[in-house]
């Protein structure tokens, strides 16, 4: 049987350094499932169906990438899918830590379950959801930083109203 791998996250939105890591984790594992956890201390710019809509068409030339959407426990969504394994990205030593302590508790919640980290790409280490939508609500570029399904909404999102 093939190995499948889930890739969670708030993916709000998908980035350039989100795809390489689903890209490079599609080689390696049978099956990618990407999971947009809908997370009830952030409220989102994008909502979960967008969200969802952005990573099926950047990875719609990905045959074994799948997209779903949870709300609940990372583990919960692992155990209905019978996967074993989670693939995380990792770019600074903040990323460290913080992820450092999710794997503590996943693993306290679920034993069974590893967790695969793989180590940024050097041009995607400064990215983030967060800096690519301070940056869209100032109208700058996003164009190197996220796939064009997202920069277009982006630029809707933030288009100054006409006057
Ligand atoms: P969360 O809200 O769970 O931190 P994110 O959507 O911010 O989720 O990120 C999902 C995963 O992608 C995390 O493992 C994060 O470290 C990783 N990631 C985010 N941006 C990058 C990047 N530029 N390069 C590599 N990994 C990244």
């Amino acid at each position: 049987m093939g190995k499948t791998a889930v890739c969670p996250g708030s993916f709000d939105p998908v980035t350039l350094g989100h795809l390489d890591i689903i890209k490079r984790g599609a080689k390696i594992f049978d099956h990618v499932i990407v999971v947009v956890l809908h997370n009830n201390s952030k409220d989102g710019l994008f909502t979960v169906e967008e969200r969802v809509n952005f990573i099926k068409e950047s990875t719609k030339d990905l045959a074994n990438v799948t997209v779903d959407y949870f709300h609940g426990l990372l583990v919960d969504y692992a155990n209905q899918k019978h996967v074993d394994v989670l693939l995380r990205g990792l770019r600074a030593v903040s990323d460290f830590e913080y992820e450092l302590k999710i794997t503590s508790i996943n693993k306290k919640l679920n034993d069974d379950i590893e967790t695969f980290f793989m180590m940024t790409n050097n041009q995607y280490s400064f990215l983030s959801s967060s800096i690519v939508k301070e940056i869209a609500s100032h109208d700058a570029l996003v164009e190197d930083l996220v796939p064009p399904v997202v920069e277009t909404a982006l630029k809707a999102k933030f288009e100054s109203p006409a006057t």
